[in-house]
C-alpha cells in the first residue's frame, strides 16, 4: 500500500466530489484513480508526477473557465453601449455539445434581462452570444 501524501488525496476527493468536470478532466480523474489504485504497479513518483500535470490542467481548465465569463460579459457590455437591445446564443452544436447548451442555440434574450442566461453555461461549456440587430429599424 502506497501513502500518498495528504494533499492528493484531498485534491483527488475534491475532484471526485467536484460536479462541474469538463470531459478532459473527467478523463484525467479517471487516469489518476487509476494509478492509485494500482499504486503497487506504477510506484509513487510516476503518480505523484501523474497528480501534479492533472492539477495544472485542471487550473489551466478553471482560467479558461473565468476568461470565459469574463469575456462573455464584456461582450455583453459592449451590446448594450452599441445600443443593442437582444442577444443570440450560439452554442458549438458539435457532438461534444451538452443537452442544455444545445436547447439555448438560437434563442434569443433580452439584453437588459437580469435573469437572462449567459455563457459559460458550466465548465467546459463552448458557447458564445452574438448581438441582434434589427436591420429594417436602422435603415428606416
Ligand atoms: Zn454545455
Ligand atoms: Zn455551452
Amino acid at each position: 500500500m502506497v501513502n500518498l501524501p495528504d494533499f492528493i488525496l484531498k485534491r483527488l476527493e475534491k475532484y471526485v466530489e467536484d460536479k462541474q468536470f469538463s470531459d478532459l478532466n473527467e478523463a484525467i480523474v479517471t487516469a489518476v484513480i487509476h494509478m492509485v489504485v494500482h499504486a503497487d504497479r506504477y510506484g509513487l513518483n510516476s503518480i505523484k508526477k501523474k497528480v501534479k500535470w492533472a492539477i495544472e490542467e485542471h487550473n489551466k481548465a478553471v482560467k479558461a473557465y473565468k476568461e470565459s465569463i469574463r469575456l462573455n460579459r464584456e461582450a455583453l457590455e459592449r451590446y448594450k453601449k452599441a445600443g443593442c437591445k437582444q442577444y443570440k446564443w450560439l452554442s458549438a452544436n458539435d457532438q461534444r455539445t451538452c443537452e442544455e447548451c444545445r436547447k439555448l442555440h438560437g434563442k434569443i434574450f433580452d439584453i437588459d434581462d437580469e435573469n437572462a442566461p449567459l455563457p459559460p453555461l458550466h465548465f467546459g461549456c463552448r458557447c458564445t452570444i452574438v448581438p441582434v440587430i434589427d436591420f429594417k429599424k436602422s435603415w428606416r
